[in-house]
Protein backbone atom coordinates (compact mmCIF):
# COMPACT_ATOMS: atom_id res chain seq x y z
CA UNK A 1 0.00 0.00 0.00
CA UNK A 2 0.91 3.35 -0.81
CA UNK A 3 -0.25 5.30 1.84
CA UNK A 4 1.85 6.25 5.28
CA UNK A 5 -0.26 4.95 8.01
CA UNK A 6 -1.19 7.79 10.14
CA UNK A 7 1.29 7.77 13.42
CA UNK A 8 -1.29 7.63 16.51
CA UNK A 9 -0.22 7.34 20.34
CA UNK A 10 0.14 3.55 21.15
CA UNK A 11 -2.47 2.09 24.03
CA UNK A 12 -2.06 -1.47 25.25
CA UNK A 13 -4.78 -3.74 25.59
CA UNK A 14 -3.66 -6.52 27.77
CA UNK A 15 -0.75 -7.82 25.95
CA UNK A 16 -1.75 -6.45 22.24
CA UNK A 17 -0.60 -2.40 21.34
CA UNK A 18 -3.02 -0.82 19.67
CA UNK A 19 -1.63 2.47 17.69
CA UNK A 20 1.93 3.62 16.29
CA UNK A 21 3.49 1.16 14.36
CA UNK A 22 1.83 -1.72 15.66
CA UNK A 23 -0.07 -4.43 13.16
CA UNK A 24 -3.36 -3.35 12.96
CA UNK A 25 -5.73 -5.29 15.52
CA UNK A 26 -8.86 -7.90 14.67
CA UNK A 27 -11.33 -7.31 17.67
CA UNK A 28 -15.02 -9.18 17.98
CA UNK A 29 -17.92 -8.84 20.51
CA UNK A 30 -19.20 -12.20 22.65
CA UNK A 31 -23.17 -12.41 21.79
CA UNK A 32 -23.92 -14.77 25.17
CA UNK A 33 -25.61 -13.59 28.13
CA UNK A 34 -22.63 -12.52 29.97
CA UNK A 35 -24.17 -13.71 33.29
CA UNK A 36 -23.76 -17.18 31.77
CA UNK A 37 -20.22 -17.01 32.66
CA UNK A 38 -20.10 -21.06 31.39
CA UNK A 39 -21.30 -20.38 27.75
CA UNK A 40 -19.33 -17.45 27.74
CA UNK A 41 -16.12 -18.91 28.62
CA UNK A 42 -17.02 -21.14 25.88
CA UNK A 43 -17.53 -18.32 23.34
CA UNK A 44 -14.08 -16.42 24.18
CA UNK A 45 -12.27 -19.47 24.20
CA UNK A 46 -13.19 -20.37 20.60
CA UNK A 47 -12.53 -16.76 19.35
CA UNK A 48 -9.18 -16.84 21.31
CA UNK A 49 -8.27 -19.79 19.34
CA UNK A 50 -9.50 -18.57 16.06
CA UNK A 51 -6.85 -16.02 16.29
CA UNK A 52 -9.25 -13.02 17.85
CA UNK A 53 -6.66 -10.34 19.19
CA UNK A 54 -9.35 -8.38 21.49
CA UNK A 55 -12.75 -9.88 22.74
CA UNK A 56 -15.16 -7.42 24.09
CA UNK A 57 -18.29 -8.16 26.35
CA UNK A 58 -21.24 -6.54 27.36
CA UNK A 59 -21.47 -5.96 31.09
CA UNK A 60 -25.10 -4.77 32.13
CA UNK A 61 -24.69 -5.03 35.83
CA UNK A 62 -22.38 -5.65 38.56
CA UNK A 63 -22.57 -9.25 38.84
CA UNK A 64 -21.48 -9.62 35.05
CA UNK A 65 -18.07 -7.95 35.67
CA UNK A 66 -17.22 -10.93 37.59
CA UNK A 67 -16.78 -12.58 33.96
CA UNK A 68 -13.70 -10.97 34.25
CA UNK A 69 -11.87 -12.68 37.02
CA UNK A 70 -13.85 -16.05 35.70
CA UNK A 71 -12.17 -15.79 32.78
CA UNK A 72 -8.39 -15.15 33.56
CA UNK A 73 -8.68 -17.48 35.98
CA UNK A 74 -9.50 -19.97 32.99
CA UNK A 75 -6.31 -19.27 31.46
CA UNK A 76 -7.71 -16.98 28.91
CA UNK A 77 -5.48 -14.35 27.62
CA UNK A 78 -6.54 -12.71 24.74
CA UNK A 79 -7.54 -9.16 26.50
CA UNK A 80 -10.77 -8.16 27.54
CA UNK A 81 -12.98 -4.98 27.10
CA UNK A 82 -15.54 -4.42 29.17
CA UNK A 83 -18.53 -2.70 27.33
CA UNK A 84 -20.41 -0.38 29.22
CA UNK A 85 -23.00 2.07 29.47
CA UNK A 86 -24.16 5.26 31.63
CA UNK A 87 -22.99 3.24 34.62
CA UNK A 88 -19.63 4.10 36.29
CA UNK A 89 -19.75 1.17 38.86
CA UNK A 90 -19.60 -0.91 36.56
CA UNK A 91 -16.74 0.12 34.77
CA UNK A 92 -14.75 0.13 37.89
CA UNK A 93 -16.03 -2.92 38.99
CA UNK A 94 -14.82 -4.24 35.43
CA UNK A 95 -11.26 -3.03 36.05
CA UNK A 96 -11.11 -4.12 39.24
CA UNK A 97 -11.97 -7.80 37.91
CA UNK A 98 -9.48 -7.41 35.06
CA UNK A 99 -10.87 -5.85 32.10
CA UNK A 100 -7.91 -4.79 30.13
CA UNK A 101 -9.47 -1.78 28.10
CA UNK A 102 -13.23 0.11 29.57
CA UNK A 103 -15.54 1.25 26.94
CA UNK A 104 -17.65 3.90 28.03
CA UNK A 105 -18.50 7.44 27.14
CA UNK A 106 -17.57 10.13 30.04
CA UNK A 107 -20.14 12.58 29.20
CA UNK A 108 -23.08 9.39 29.77
CA UNK A 109 -21.65 8.76 33.05
CA UNK A 110 -24.08 11.97 34.64
CA UNK A 111 -21.75 13.04 37.49
CA UNK A 112 -17.81 14.29 37.24
CA UNK A 113 -17.29 12.67 40.50
CA UNK A 114 -18.25 9.19 39.07
CA UNK A 115 -15.77 10.17 35.62
CA UNK A 116 -12.63 10.25 37.94
CA UNK A 117 -13.65 7.41 40.16
CA UNK A 118 -13.38 5.43 36.17
CA UNK A 119 -10.27 7.39 35.78
CA UNK A 120 -8.44 6.51 38.57
CA UNK A 121 -9.06 2.66 38.38
CA UNK A 122 -7.95 2.82 34.47
CA UNK A 123 -5.08 5.18 35.35
CA UNK A 124 -3.94 2.60 38.59
CA UNK A 125 -4.02 -0.37 35.98
CA UNK A 126 -2.61 1.29 33.25
CA UNK A 127 -6.51 0.34 31.52
CA UNK A 128 -7.13 2.53 28.49
CA UNK A 129 -10.34 4.00 27.87
CA UNK A 130 -12.27 3.93 24.31
CA UNK A 131 -14.87 6.54 23.53
CA UNK A 132 -17.73 4.69 21.51
CA UNK A 133 -19.86 7.21 19.45
CA UNK A 134 -22.50 6.16 16.58
CA UNK A 135 -25.24 7.54 14.73
CA UNK A 136 -27.74 6.27 18.27
CA UNK A 137 -25.31 8.41 21.01
CA UNK A 138 -25.13 11.81 19.61
CA UNK A 139 -26.44 14.31 21.90
CA UNK A 140 -30.14 16.16 21.14
CA UNK A 141 -27.49 19.77 21.34
CA UNK A 142 -25.27 18.23 18.79
CA UNK A 143 -28.11 17.25 16.60
CA UNK A 144 -30.05 20.24 16.57
CA UNK A 145 -26.53 21.91 15.49
CA UNK A 146 -26.04 19.99 12.36
CA UNK A 147 -29.63 19.14 11.77
CA UNK A 148 -29.45 14.98 12.37
CA UNK A 149 -26.33 12.93 12.79
CA UNK A 150 -23.95 13.39 9.91
CA UNK A 151 -19.90 13.08 9.83
CA UNK A 152 -18.99 16.45 11.67
CA UNK A 153 -21.78 15.46 14.63
CA UNK A 154 -19.82 12.03 14.97
CA UNK A 155 -16.92 13.53 15.30
CA UNK A 156 -17.99 16.58 17.80
CA UNK A 157 -19.39 14.47 20.11
CA UNK A 158 -16.36 12.28 20.23
CA UNK A 159 -14.26 14.99 21.12
CA UNK A 160 -16.69 16.45 23.58
CA UNK A 161 -15.89 12.87 24.97
CA UNK A 162 -12.56 13.08 24.76
CA UNK A 163 -12.18 16.67 26.22
CA UNK A 164 -13.54 14.78 29.40
CA UNK A 165 -10.96 12.37 30.14
CA UNK A 166 -8.36 15.19 28.96
CA UNK A 167 -9.64 17.20 31.19
CA UNK A 168 -8.98 14.82 34.15
CA UNK A 169 -4.74 14.06 32.30
CA UNK A 170 -5.95 11.34 31.30
CA UNK A 171 -4.84 10.06 27.36
CA UNK A 172 -4.78 6.71 27.37
CA UNK A 173 -7.65 6.98 24.75
CA UNK A 174 -9.04 5.40 21.82
CA UNK A 175 -11.91 6.22 20.07
CA UNK A 176 -14.58 4.44 17.18
CA UNK A 177 -16.93 6.96 15.51
CA UNK A 178 -19.34 4.12 13.77
CA UNK A 179 -22.55 4.36 11.12
CA UNK A 180 -24.19 1.83 9.54
CA UNK A 181 -23.61 4.09 6.56
CA UNK A 182 -19.75 3.41 5.45
CA UNK A 183 -19.82 6.95 3.69
CA UNK A 184 -20.71 8.61 6.65
CA UNK A 185 -18.75 6.74 8.45
CA UNK A 186 -15.36 6.96 6.32
CA UNK A 187 -16.29 11.06 6.02
CA UNK A 188 -16.11 10.73 10.17
CA UNK A 189 -13.02 8.71 10.50
CA UNK A 190 -10.78 11.17 7.87
CA UNK A 191 -11.96 14.26 10.01
CA UNK A 192 -11.41 12.98 13.30
CA UNK A 193 -7.93 11.76 12.26
CA UNK A 194 -6.95 14.98 11.39
CA UNK A 195 -8.17 16.33 14.73
CA UNK A 196 -6.85 13.73 17.31
CA UNK A 197 -3.89 11.26 16.89
CA UNK A 198 -5.58 8.86 19.55
CA UNK A 199 -5.64 5.47 18.09
CA UNK A 200 -8.70 4.93 16.50
CA UNK A 201 -10.87 1.80 16.05
CA UNK A 202 -12.85 1.23 12.55
CA UNK A 203 -16.23 -0.45 12.55
CA UNK A 204 -19.20 -0.22 10.74
CA UNK A 205 -21.83 -0.67 13.18
CA UNK A 206 -24.87 -2.01 12.60
CA UNK A 207 -24.00 -3.01 9.62
CA UNK A 208 -26.82 -6.05 8.47
CA UNK A 209 -27.00 -9.68 7.77
CA UNK A 210 -23.90 -11.30 6.04
CA UNK A 211 -23.43 -10.43 2.23
CA UNK A 212 -24.66 -6.64 2.78
CA UNK A 213 -22.69 -6.16 5.80
CA UNK A 214 -19.44 -7.90 4.26
CA UNK A 215 -19.50 -5.48 1.48
CA UNK A 216 -20.34 -2.36 3.62
CA UNK A 217 -17.55 -3.58 6.15
CA UNK A 218 -15.07 -3.87 3.45
CA UNK A 219 -15.62 -0.99 1.53
CA UNK A 220 -15.78 1.26 4.81
CA UNK A 221 -12.92 -0.09 7.27
CA UNK A 222 -10.87 -0.71 3.73
CA UNK A 223 -11.26 2.80 2.45
CA UNK A 224 -9.62 4.03 5.39
CA UNK A 225 -7.69 1.23 6.30
CA UNK A 226 -6.26 1.82 2.31
CA UNK A 227 -5.56 5.73 3.46
CA UNK A 228 -3.81 4.58 6.20
CA UNK A 229 -6.59 5.26 8.91
CA UNK A 230 -6.99 3.11 11.64
CA UNK A 231 -5.43 0.92 14.20
CA UNK A 232 -7.94 -1.29 15.52
CA UNK A 233 -11.06 -3.08 13.46
CA UNK A 234 -14.04 -4.68 14.11
CA UNK A 235 -16.72 -6.47 11.78
CA UNK A 236 -20.37 -5.96 12.75
CA UNK A 237 -21.92 -8.71 11.19
CA UNK A 238 -25.43 -10.42 12.49
CA UNK A 239 -23.75 -13.83 12.44
CA UNK A 240 -21.49 -15.75 14.67
CA UNK A 241 -18.82 -13.42 15.94
CA UNK A 242 -16.03 -16.20 14.71
CA UNK A 243 -17.05 -15.01 11.34
CA UNK A 244 -16.01 -11.24 12.03
CA UNK A 245 -13.18 -12.27 12.98
CA UNK A 246 -11.82 -14.27 9.59
CA UNK A 247 -13.72 -11.36 8.03
CA UNK A 248 -11.77 -8.72 9.16
CA UNK A 249 -8.67 -10.74 9.04
CA UNK A 250 -9.66 -11.20 5.33
CA UNK A 251 -9.78 -7.36 5.02
CA UNK A 252 -6.07 -6.69 6.20
CA UNK A 253 -4.81 -9.61 3.92
CA UNK A 254 -6.69 -8.22 1.21
CA UNK A 255 -4.61 -5.14 1.72
CA UNK A 256 -1.52 -6.60 2.73
CA UNK A 257 -1.97 -5.45 5.92
CA UNK A 258 -2.40 -8.76 8.35
CA UNK A 259 0.78 -9.08 10.04
CA UNK A 260 0.46 -13.47 10.13
CA UNK A 261 -0.44 -16.13 7.04
CA UNK A 262 -3.33 -16.30 5.30
CA UNK A 263 -4.22 -18.70 2.09
CA UNK A 264 -4.98 -16.46 -1.04
CA UNK A 265 -7.41 -18.61 -3.02
CA UNK A 266 -7.01 -17.07 -6.85
CA UNK A 267 -10.22 -18.81 -9.00
CA UNK A 268 -11.26 -17.32 -12.34
CA UNK A 269 -15.19 -16.00 -12.54
CA UNK A 270 -15.96 -19.10 -15.30
CA UNK A 271 -17.14 -18.39 -18.66
CA UNK A 272 -18.23 -19.91 -22.02
CA UNK A 273 -15.03 -22.13 -22.05
CA UNK A 274 -14.89 -23.79 -18.22
CA UNK A 275 -15.24 -27.21 -18.92
CA UNK A 276 -15.66 -28.33 -15.33
CA UNK A 277 -17.92 -27.06 -12.57
CA UNK A 278 -15.45 -24.77 -11.51
CA UNK A 279 -17.84 -22.90 -8.81
CA UNK A 280 -18.61 -26.20 -6.79
CA UNK A 281 -15.16 -27.23 -6.74
CA UNK A 282 -14.37 -23.28 -4.75
CA UNK A 283 -16.97 -23.87 -2.97
CA UNK A 284 -16.55 -27.65 -1.61
CA UNK A 285 -12.40 -26.23 -1.35
CA UNK A 286 -12.86 -23.23 0.34
CA UNK A 287 -15.38 -25.07 3.00
CA UNK A 288 -13.06 -27.73 3.22
CA UNK A 289 -9.86 -25.77 4.09
CA UNK A 290 -11.59 -23.65 6.44
CA UNK A 291 -12.73 -26.07 8.67
CA UNK A 292 -9.77 -27.69 8.45
CA UNK A 293 -7.61 -25.05 9.48
CA UNK A 294 -5.98 -24.69 6.40
CA UNK A 295 -6.99 -21.22 5.06
CA UNK A 296 -4.25 -20.39 8.31
CA UNK A 297 -1.54 -21.55 6.09
CA UNK A 298 0.04 -18.69 3.77
CA UNK A 299 0.01 -20.49 0.55
CA UNK A 300 -1.50 -19.07 -2.69
CA UNK A 301 -3.73 -21.58 -4.53
CA UNK A 302 -5.25 -20.57 -8.03
CA UNK A 303 -8.02 -22.88 -9.40
CA UNK A 304 -8.90 -21.87 -12.93
CA UNK A 305 -11.38 -23.13 -15.11
CA UNK A 306 -9.59 -23.71 -18.42
CA UNK A 307 -6.08 -24.26 -20.23
CA UNK A 308 -6.22 -20.77 -21.94
CA UNK A 309 -5.30 -19.02 -18.80
CA UNK A 310 -5.33 -21.83 -16.43
CA UNK A 311 -1.72 -22.40 -16.59
CA UNK A 312 -0.31 -19.53 -16.41
CA UNK A 313 -2.32 -18.43 -12.83
CA UNK A 314 -0.96 -22.02 -11.39
CA UNK A 315 1.74 -21.72 -12.35
CA UNK A 316 2.56 -18.57 -10.73
CA UNK A 317 0.74 -20.31 -7.40
CA UNK A 318 2.03 -22.42 -4.88
CA UNK A 319 -0.35 -24.84 -5.88
CA UNK A 320 -2.69 -24.55 -8.80
CA UNK A 321 -5.26 -26.50 -11.71
CA UNK A 322 -5.95 -25.78 -14.75
CA UNK A 323 -9.05 -27.30 -15.82
CA UNK A 324 -10.15 -29.37 -18.25
CA UNK A 325 -12.68 -31.68 -20.01
CA UNK A 326 -13.74 -33.27 -16.85
CA UNK A 327 -10.13 -32.94 -15.15
CA UNK A 328 -7.61 -30.83 -14.28
CA UNK A 329 -3.84 -30.07 -15.04
CA UNK A 330 -2.52 -30.10 -11.00
CA UNK A 331 0.61 -27.25 -10.24
CA UNK A 332 2.90 -27.42 -7.72
CA UNK A 333 5.33 -24.16 -7.26
CA UNK A 334 5.28 -24.00 -11.27
CA UNK A 335 5.73 -27.33 -12.33
CA UNK A 336 3.22 -29.84 -13.60
CA UNK A 337 2.83 -33.04 -11.26
CA UNK A 338 -0.13 -35.03 -13.08
CA UNK A 339 -3.77 -35.02 -14.24
CA UNK A 340 -6.33 -35.17 -11.37
CA UNK A 341 -10.08 -36.22 -12.68
CA UNK A 342 -12.36 -34.04 -11.85
CA UNK A 343 -14.01 -35.89 -8.79
CA UNK A 344 -10.55 -35.94 -7.56
CA UNK A 345 -9.20 -32.75 -7.85
CA UNK A 346 -10.46 -30.96 -4.19
CA UNK A 347 -9.26 -33.72 -2.49
CA UNK A 348 -5.48 -33.66 -4.07
CA UNK A 349 -5.38 -29.95 -3.58
CA UNK A 350 -5.63 -29.95 -0.08
CA UNK A 351 -3.39 -33.68 -0.22
CA UNK A 352 -0.46 -31.49 -1.38
CA UNK A 353 -1.38 -28.21 0.60
CA UNK A 354 -1.22 -30.21 3.44
CA UNK A 355 2.33 -31.48 2.69
CA UNK A 356 3.42 -27.64 2.28
FE1 LIG B 1 -12.92 -18.57 -18.85
FE2 LIG B 1 -10.62 -19.84 -18.73
FE3 LIG B 1 -10.75 -17.30 -17.96
FE4 LIG B 1 -11.84 -19.18 -16.46
S1 LIG B 1 -9.66 -18.96 -16.93
S2 LIG B 1 -12.80 -17.27 -17.04
S3 LIG B 1 -12.58 -20.60 -17.97
S4 LIG B 1 -11.07 -18.09 -20.02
Amino acid sequence: MDAERRKTREIKVGRITVGGDSPISVQSMTNTDTHDFEATYRQVSALMKAGCDIVRLTVPDIEAAGIFRYLKEREITVPLVADIHFNHKIAIASAEGGADKIRINPGNIGSREGVRDVVRACRERRIPIRIGVNSGSVSRAILEKYGGVNAEALVESALEHTAILEDLDFQDIAISVKASDPVKMIEANRILSKKVNYPLHLGVTEAGGSRRAIVKSSIGIGTLLAEGIGDTIRVSLTDDPLSEVSLGRDILSSLGLFGGTLMDVVSCPTCGRTEIDLISLVREFEARASVMGLDRKGVRVAIMGCVVNGPGEAREADIGIAGGKGEGLLFKKGKILRKVSEDKIVDELIREIQTM
